[in-house]
């Protein structure tokens, strides 16, 4: 997904990113920056998903996002601080640091939608035969069914067409969560099949070809987005 945007972004915010950065560091290393300080700094907790219940016909922001305490506000603010000319060097590199992780976040169904069950982290879920939960494949467990991460890398940027770019790039980070949610319903949970009572949700390799292009697709969009967010300058 990072691999993605970097082949969108303008020369431009590509060295506003360098000078961002610590030499050495690389944008990809940075990702899981933002789940790693989210146990010592509590208050980011709720930045990283936006639970919009799964029976709603869609996002409410005062009802899903009430005070700004989620995904959507957040990159929202984060944002505006990474073009904010005057910002101080600690706070756009805090606002890079989080739009490069939250950008992958907000394309995860799971982080934009909620049926009662902490967005799919009490669906026990046995794939391939393998004991984890819903969040859990569509976060990791699924990733690691696709291609590895170099041929997946060369195969998605090959597959984006200049007018998905330019679709992808336009709206708003509440419609981008918007179709997340979408995802959601109309995929991860609609095709999951009844569990026997008490039994785990069987999941295996119909699931996954199911639901595959849907999941290549939110990592593109996800790279394409983060470009997108990237590469405005203020105005
Ligand atoms: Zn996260």
């Amino acid at each position: 997904m990072v691999r993605i945007a970097e082949t969108l972004m303008t020369p431009a915010a590509k060295a506003r990113v360098q000078a961002t950065l610590m030499p050495g560091e690389s944008l990809e290393d940075l990702a899981s920056w933002a789940d790693e300080v989210r146990q010592s700094r509590p208050q980011t907790y709720n930045w990283h998903f936006v639970d919009i219940p799964l029976d709603s016909t869609g996002l409410d922001m005062n009802r899903d996002c009430a005070g700004g305490d989620c995904v959507i506000a957040q990159i929202t603010n984060f944002q505006t601080a990474w073009v904010n000319p005057t910002a101080t060097a600690e706070s756009r590199r805090e606002a890079l640091l989080f739009l490069v992780h939250l950008a992958g976040d907000l394309h995860q169904p799971l982080h934009c939608a909620n049926n009662n069950d902490k967005g799919g982290n009490n669906v026990p879920v046995a794939f391939l035969g393998n004991s984890t939960n819903l969040h859990a494949l569509w976060d990791s467990g699924l990733l690691r069914t696709l291609a590895g991460e170099d041929q997946l890398f060369a195969t998605l940027s090959q597959a984006i067409t200049a007018d998905q770019i330019t679709a992808w790039s336009s709206g708003t980070v509440e419609q981008w969560a918007g179709e997340s949610f979408q995802a959601a319903k109309g995929a991860v949970y609609a095709l999951l099949p009844a569990a026997e009572k008490g039994q785990p949700v069987a999941l295996g390799q119909l699931y996954e070809q199911m639901v595959e292009s849907l999941l290549e697709q939110q990592l593109e969009k996800a790279g394409v987005r983060l470009a997108a967010i990237l590469n405005a300058s203020a105005q």
